[in-house]
């Protein structure tokens, strides 16, 4: 089969089935072509998922697909973005139909569910799976939820609960693989919280090297109560060295983290509830006391030390 044919059968036509006017042109030509909304800008991300290295090799082809699109999703969910199109860069050992076919039902069904478009991307052949997507997203102007505008006294609070896929690595087939295999972006309270969240990211590094990125871009130390981050109840069972191992610096949570004003909490809370989403309240944002950014743990009110705080890219 060639490039063009695996396009055609596996990408092209379920792209076409939904009709959206502000895609004046799908896939198939040189570039695709939208109409971007009066009044917003344009979020753009991209995430690449390596076999072996992102998921585990024998990750079904459903989840690859559906993750692949959940993480790039993710980001947009941090910036308060609506999600509109995505791009997908493939790169392929083999063109293998059963793959291909339960790889794409996944990637569509979470773009139905969030009404993604897939617009074009790129198709190769190389030693190893590798996939790449670059995802479209549509702001108000300047209502960006970005990393560096936290205050010192913001509260900082998280979604959903943390570590699950850090657990689920280590223990194949736990009734918490779904939270390894098809993360679920927080694409609706992302956009809730604009104008409510005074900076915000996804976490997907670790908790703690995350919200590092928030103190050192806001020029503040974060102060994280490591007794308030939230627990599945299988993590709540194992030694506290583990389960704060997988919560604070497992990967792969695809949960928000994001700080706002005291005032705002209860409206925050509401909204979630609105939204069935658990947020949880663990720590604060306070002003920076040494040259560096500092992540300052405590745990019941004593400061703490974390061996490994995050995934490392190039280890
Ligand atoms: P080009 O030679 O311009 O790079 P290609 O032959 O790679 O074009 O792709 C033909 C069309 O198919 C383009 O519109 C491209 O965006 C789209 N396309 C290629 N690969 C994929 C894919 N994996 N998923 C979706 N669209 C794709
Ligand atoms: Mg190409």
């Amino acid at each position: 089969m060639n490039e063009f044919a695996l396009i055609q059968r596996f990408f092209a036509e379920a792209a076409h089935a939904t009709s959206d006017p502000s895609v004046i042109l799908g896939i198939g030509d040189d570039c695709a072509l939208i109409a971007p909304p009066q009044g917003q800008q344009l979020a753009i991300s991209t995430d690449t998922l390596v076999a072996g290295r992102h998921f585990p090799l024998d990750t079904d082809a459903y989840s690859i697909g559906w993750k692949a699109v959940a993480v790039n999703l993710s980001d947009l969910a941090a910036m308060g973005a609506r999600p509109h199109s995505i791009l997908l860069a493939l790169s392929l050992p083999s063109v293998d139909q059963a793959f291909l076919r339960e790889f794409s039902r996944g990637l569509f069904a979470i773009c139905q569910q969030y009404g993604v478009r897939l617009i074009g991307g790129d198709t190769t052949r190389s030693s190893v799976l590798s996939i790449t997507i670059t995802v479209l997203g549509w702001l108000p102007i300047g209502q960006a939820i970005t990393r560096h505008a936290a205050q010192a006294g913001d509260v900082i609070m998280v979604t959903g609960t943390l570590g699950d896929a850090a657990y689920a690595l280590q223990h194949p087939h736990s009734p918490l693989q779904h939270r390894l295999d098809q993360p679920t972006p927080r694409v609706e309270l992302g956009q809730a919280l604009r104008g409510v969240a005074s900076a915000m990211l996804d976490i997907s590094d670790g908790l703690v090297q995350d919200l590092g990125h928030i103190a050192k871009a806001s020029g503040l130390d974060a102060q994280l109560d490591v007794e308030c981050v939230p627990l599945h109840l299988i993590l709540q069972q194992l030694s506290v060295s583990e389960r704060l191992a997988h919560a604070l610096a497992g990967g792969d949570d695809y949960e928000l983290c994001f700080t706002v004003p005291a005032s705002r909490v209860d409206a925050v809370t509401a909204e979630a509830v609105r939204q069935q989403i658990k947020v949880t309240t663990i720590g604060v944002m306070l002003p920076r006391q040494a040259a560096q950014t500092q992540v300052q743990l405590r745990l019941h009110q004593q400061s703490f030390e974390l061996q490994q705080t995050g995934f490392q890219h190039f280890d």
